[in-house]
């Protein structure tokens, strides 16, 4: 919408001189515990581009976490939410509906795997929607006990920094957190002491003998899981762990929430990660990806389950705000009509036979893994050890900033370069990208 070109420029050092200006002036007004990856200011953002207040342009393997999918500002989703703006902001749809929210609901029953009858209650984060769906499980099954799992990120309120499961910087001093929350352990394939093959049948039964022994299914009102971690290190759950833990909770009453907050939205090249292996959750969250940049989230569902919070239980003043819903609808539009699923396919297929030709070269790259535009690179110190090396991770991410590409890093140890790039991205900028990465490795 805004046409900045699609070419990447640097014209100053990153960063430059203006945005050293507002982040003088940023330390002294933000509150320090907010940081930022890279203190470029942004001046306009589309497509792969970011374009900051020097006039540089970074290519962008971000997507402000995922959220960009359809670039930073997509024609439908501005025409959309301008229209939007222009008759209302806000009436508050517990005060006085509107049918953009109903138009977001229906359309993430269309959507999202399986064909019962679903409901869905909209929200303004990821972390909300969570609890949310923690609430809507607990008033459906009259059980208390939430099981996650190790390496799970599900946000930084009081009851997602509990079911979060990294301590610095997500948790750390911000006790006491919320009871009945219990950690099991996941299907990290990469490093899993009996080796990848093993490891999907051989982590359900581990998960699900805690479950048993420490907590009692019978006592389960949820079992949350992200079909592919995000934060935790884009950790894909090795083979038949999640059928055999979405069998499980089918078979003892407890709802099996799908957190595609990350992964939804056809970031890994499905609407939702988890139709990979056919899953069918009890209920999704979403939020990230859902409406091009505007803050929404969700929780989709069973219609039962969905119903079963009495009425008024569930809401918020500005959830489901219908700028925001616009968005989305502007987002889904967008989807649809570029066929960003394979998109993220085709991204998926050219960065990894680039990441792979790395490998060979740099032997730090551990694992590489993900899928569509949700892509990781596990860094160790060598390859048989597996020790974690953050510091390359770092250095790597701090090249490629200085060179004009916005990259991320996550994991558990800290060491894992991650990439997100909008699905809209043009296959010049993404190789441009990875040339730019191939040349950080040889400044190691
Ligand atoms: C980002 C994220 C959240 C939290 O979303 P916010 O909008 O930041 O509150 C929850 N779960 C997952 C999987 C996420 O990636």
């Amino acid at each position: 919408m805004t046409a900045v070109p699609q070419e990447r420029k640097l014209v100053t050092a990153i960063p430059g001189p203006k945005s050293q200006e507002l982040q003088a002036r940023r330390l002294d007004a933000v509150a320090g515990g907010v940081g930022s990856v890279l203190p470029v200011f942004t001046k306009r953002l589309d497509g792969g581009i970011l374009e900051d207040v020097d006039g540089n342009r970074l290519i962008d393997f971000g997507s402000g976490i995922a959220v960009t999918s359809v670039g930073g500002s997509a024609e439908a989703v501005v025409r959309r939410a301008t229209a939007q703006l222009a008759d209302f902001t806000h009436t508050c749809f517990m005060v006085t509906p509107y049918e953009g929210y109903v138009e977001v609901c229906e359309a993430l029953a269309e959507l999202t795997p399986g064909d019962h009858a679903k409901k869905s209650a909209l929200f303004n984060s990821g972390a909300e929607a969570v609890e949310n769906a923690v609430k809507i499980a607990r008033a459906h099954t009259k059980r208390q006990a939430v099981v996650v799992f190790d390496h799970g990120y599900h946000g930084r309120t009081n009851l997602t920094m509990a079911l979060t499961a990294k301590n610095m910087p997500y948790k750390h001093g911000f006790g006491p957190f919320a009871p009945e929350v219990y950690r099991v352990p996941v299907a990290y394939g990469y490093r899993w002491p009996t080796g990848a093959e093993n490891c999907g049948p051989e982590a359900a039964a581990q998960a699900i003998d805690q479950i048993t022994k420490q907590i009692g299914a019978e006592n389960v009102a949820a079992i949350i899981i992200e079909p592919v971690l995000g934060e935790g290190g884009f950790i894909e759950p090795a083979k038949g762990f999640l059928p055999a833990i979405v069998k499980f909770a089918n078979d003892n009453g407890i709802v099996f929430v799908a957190d595609e907050i990350q992964s939804g939205f056809c970031r890994t090249g499905q609407w939702f990660a988890c139709e990979d292996e056919g899953i069918v959750p009890d209920l999704i969250t979403t939020a990230k990806g859902i409406a091009g940049g505007l803050p929404l989230a969700a929780v989709t569902g069973r219609a039962e389950i969905m119903d079963a919070a009495h009425a008024g239980g569930l809401g918020g003043t500005y959830g489901g705000n219908p700028v925001a819903c616009a968005g989305a609808l502007g987002s889904i539009e967008t989807m649809k009509e570029l066929d960003l699923n394979a998109k993220a396919k085709e991204i998926e297929s050219v960065m990894k036979a680039r990441l792979s030709a790395m490998q060979e070269k740099y032997e730090i790259i551990g694992d590489i893994r993900g899928r569509g535009a949700m892509i990781a690179i596990e860094l160790v110190k060598d390859p048989a050890s597996k020790t974690p090396n953050p510091e390359a991770a770092a250095a790597l991410a701090k090249a490629c900033h200085a060179e004009g590409v916005i990259v991320l890093t996550c994991g558990t140890y800290g060491n894992v370069l991650r990439f997100l790039p909008p699905l809209v991205i043009g296959e010049d900028l993404l190789n441009e990208g990875l040339d730019v990465i191939e040349a950080a490795f040889a400044t190691l």
